[in-house]
């Protein structure tokens, strides 16, 4: 079973996808990660899912990713005596602790922390982004602002605040016995919502302490002030265009995320682009031309991934979703335009062995006409220097670890291979790397192969090694 493309599909897992035959439909239209949102089900919902994809990849036999996308601090605002109010621009309204329900001048806004950073002067957006609230003034109990743009606003709906770095933990309660669910089950990647800062990222790096891929989700404008140190310190990225685009004007949208593409790039983090890609599809079974073009750009940018949301969680068409998004990822990966984008934003090979070697695989690769570049790797880090090395014919990436198995399978160009066993000297990787290429359909009998590893092997880290073989009969 393989995929031919490079880019690689997420689908979010939900309501209207949490039977086998669906996500079996999901995975068999292109589905290469499935996202289980903890903002919405239950862990016995999740745990449910998770048993159906692990058994979808026993029967398919190719490894899949699964993602747990935490729900982080989301702020909202209470509840209100008659559920509902309707703001008027001009009007006064406040924000303070008072728990009681909410009426037309007030409602609870439950996060004690943030009565002290917020000052005169800044915006509040409630539900996202429909409604804007300028701050008059705060006085640790009370903030009272004035509306700019009216709206009715509801129980419970979400409140954000882009002007400054709140002082809460980016881990919840909630999160953190989440976390320990995800990881109990044995997810591959646990993701981070409103990261702001690096310092973010190391509780949850020392509870996952190697268990899963820590993926981080920009949507906070206080983060890309700290861009390449935020990139450095995740295994991947995502760019989370809802929250980011109530944060900042939809505008600067398209111009970060180029941004945090080459930043992913230049350092070898795989990067999903996430929110409203094929939007239209969550009620109609063909996207608008505009949704075709953002999917088709991201490709062209050089992400590693794109990803579904409602369109497959809850949408009425999930399995159509992913046959539309695969079309459209392989017809850009068709259009010589697209190699030529890939290639202008190429970035050099770093100044280490792995990327000696990895960059020697590509140009080796390419010299001999060898149908796929081969990686053998413990860790998956021979295989994601490979990718950052964007070479034009396919990444076999094999390994005898399961977790790498699966965490590879959102890198661009990667098709990742468990296999059963470890080897213990060259001879035997390379008849590994020559079985699995004719198994796997990348190479017969009599085609060259570059491979490249690392010895000592299983050390993660190492690569040391590029070997020239002929696959034997
Ligand atoms: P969410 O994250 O769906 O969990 O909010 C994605 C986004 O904000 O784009
Ligand atoms: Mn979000």
């Amino acid at each position: 079973m393989r995929r031919f493309r490079k880019a690689k599909i997420v689908a979010t897992l939900g309501p209207a996808s949490s039977n086998r035959d669906t996500i079996l439909a999901l995975f068999e239209a292109g589905v290469d990660m499935f996202r289980f949102n903890f903002s919405h089900g239950t862990q016995d919902d999740h745990r449910a899912r998770y048993d159906i994809v692990r058994d979808i990849e026993r029967a398919v036999g190719r490894p899949i990713a699964i993602l747990a996308d935490l729900q982080g601090p989301k702020l909202r605002v209470g509840k209100f005596a008659n559920s509902k109010i309707m703001l008027e621009p001009g009007q006064k309204f406040t924000l303070d602790r008072d728990t009681s329900d909410g009426d037309q001048r007030r409602v609870c806004l439950p996060h004690p922390e943030l009565f002290d950073v917020i000052t005169a002067g800044q915006n509040l957006l409630l539900d996202d982004g429909k409604l804007r609230l300028k701050v008059l003034d705060s006085d640790g109990y009370s903030i009272r602002t004035e509306v700019l743009t009216g709206g009715a606003l509801s129980d419970r709906k979400g409140v954000n605040v882009p002007d400054v770095i709140l002082p809460i933990p980016v881990l919840t309660e909630k999160d953190h016995r989440d976390l320990e669910f995800a990881l109990s089950l044995g997810v591959d990647w646990v993701a981070l919502s409103f990261v702001q800062q690096p310092e973010d990222l190391v509780e949850a790096r020392n509870i996952i302490a190697g268990r899963a891929g820590l993926m981080t989700k920009l949507e906070k404008p206080a983060a890309l002030d700290r861009l390449d140190e935020i990139v450095q310190a995740s295994d991947s990225v995502m760019v989370a265009r809802g929250d980011l685009g109530v944060e900042l004007p939809p505008e600067r949208v398209p111009g970060i995320q180029k941004r945090i593409l080459r930043a992913c790039r230049h350092y070898g983090k795989p990067s999903i682009i996430a929110t409203q890609m094929l939007e239209s599809m969550i009620l109609s079974p063909t996207p608008t031309r505009a949704e075709a073009s953002d999917v088709a750009s991201a490709i062209y940018e050089g992400a590693d991934a794109v990803m579904l949301s409602a369109e497959s969680a809850s949408g009425s068409y999930p399995v159509q979703a992913v046959e539309i998004m695969n079309r459209i990822i392989c017809e850009v990966e068709r259009d010589p335009t697209y190699t030529a984008m890939i290639e202008a934003q190429a970035e050099p090979a770093q100044a280490n062995r792995s990327d000696a070697i990895c960059s020697a695989l590509k140009t080796v690769t390419q010299t001999i006409g060898a149908p796929a570049c081969v990686t053998y790797t413990a860790s998956g880090h021979t295989s994601r220097r490979a990718a950052r090395m964007r070479p034009m014919s396919p990444i076999l990436s094999i390994t005898p670890n399961i977790a790498t198995a699966r965490r590879m399978a959102i890198t661009w160009g990667v098709h990742s291979v468990l296999i059963d066993h470890d080897v213990a000297d060259i001879d035997e990787m390379v008849a590994a790397a020559c079985d699995t290429a004719k198994r796997e359909g990348f190479a017969e009998a009599g085609n060259q192969l570059a491979i490249a590893a690392g010895m000592p092997f299983g050390h993660p880290g190492s690569t040391n090694l590029l070997h020239i073989v002929t696959v034997p009969e």
